[in-house]
């Protein structure tokens, strides 16, 4: 069966979806190393907040870390890193302590999230850094029993800091792990969206082959893990063209944009970074896609989308095939 006929997952009326989500999302100030969205208006949250008042049918689903513990996404101690074996056994880069980016620590960056239309926050990890030469690749090694601890940790937080969550998770780093699966499992967790693919070619078919989970449909919500996961690809950054937009639609399915509310991170820049000019372009991409499809496009969430796939247990190709976990 071809992965056309398998829309359950739209609402009647619907041709395709459209899903906005950032990733980073932390309280990390311009004045600490920084900015994760703690300036809030002033910052990339502004930027964020911009777009949904411009387009009122757009929702956003943001990955918020629970504890945001990383300075630098590469190796700085260098010499460290070049000796096999002992390098796993250290964080490579400096690291903020403990409980600093706690969100229950920042309750004007908890409330701001909390008053954000359309808005609904999914885990991004507890602390987002690892030892070794990956450092923010939260989730390596471990087993599922010690994923499930990080988790339980991570959304402890979240309760903690009086912040609701969606059952969805995108790993750090794009990186999922049997045992991580099997944790999100044990917490309940629902969804994941851990696969990024901004360059394999549009079509129903198509399968991911870039960054995390490969051999997952590009552009259909998916059932993963035997049904229990639905699994979401990121198709869409700010190095995508307006046509891999149009081509998403054309063929049903989902676009799922991303932006990471980190722009510069120590002079690593994020190309798809929520700046201005960014914020700009998804402007010209949602303004386009309300002319062109008006109400025949379904503008929602991660979680929606999650959850309407539960309530309706032959949507999202159930049992269709088993991902590559
Ligand atoms: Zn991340």
């Amino acid at each position: 069966m071809a992965r056309e006929d398998l829309r359950g997952w739209l609402p009647s009326g619907k041709r395709a979806a459209i899903c906005f989500s950032v990733d980073d999302v932390h309280p990390g100030k311009i004045t600490d190393a920084y900015e994760g969205g703690g300036d809030l208006d002033a910052g990339a949250l502004g930027h964020l907040r911009w777009l949904l008042e411009r387009h009122t049918r757009l929702r956003v689903t943001l990955f918020t870390t629970a504890d945001w513990r990383e300075l630098s996404p590469v190796p700085t101690r260098k010499v460290l890193a070049r000796i096999p074996f002992l390098r796993e056994r250290f964080y490579l880069a400096k690291i903020l302590p403990k409980d600093m980016m706690r969100l229950s620590r920042h309750p004007e960056f908890v409330h701001y999230l909390k008053r954000l239309e359309r808005a609904e926050v999914g885990l991004h990890g507890l602390h987002h850094v690892h030892k070794g030469m990956r450092l923010p690749v939260e989730f390596q090694e471990q087993d599922a029993a010690e994923c499930t601890r990080i988790l339980s940790e991570a959304i402890a937080i979240f309760e903690e800091a009086g912040l609701d969550y969606v059952r969805g998770m995108n790993p750090p780093g794009w990186n999922v792990t049997d045992s991580l699966a099997q944790a999100m499992l044990a917490v309940g967790l629902q969804f994941v969206a851990s696969a990024r693919d901004i360059v394999t070619p549009v079509s129903a078919d198509a399968l991911t082959n870039m960054s995390g989970l490969k051999g997952v449909s590009l552009i259909y919500p998916e059932r993963i893990l035997g049904g229990r996961l639905l699994h979401f690809t990121s198709n869409f950054q700010a190095t995508s063209g307006v046509e891999r937009a149009l081509e998403i639609v054309e063929r049903g399915g989902l676009l799922a944009i991303k932006a990471h509310a980190v722009k510069n991170a120590l002079g690593h820049i994020a190309l798809d970074g929520l700046d201005k000019l960014y914020a700009n372009y998804l402007d010209l991409i949602f303004t386009i896609l309300e002319e062109r499809y008006g109400d025949s496009l379904w503008w929602t969430s991660m979680g929606e989308v999650a959850a309407r796939c539960l309530d309706h247990p032959h949507a999202a190709n159930a049992g269709m095939r088993e991902a590559a976990l």
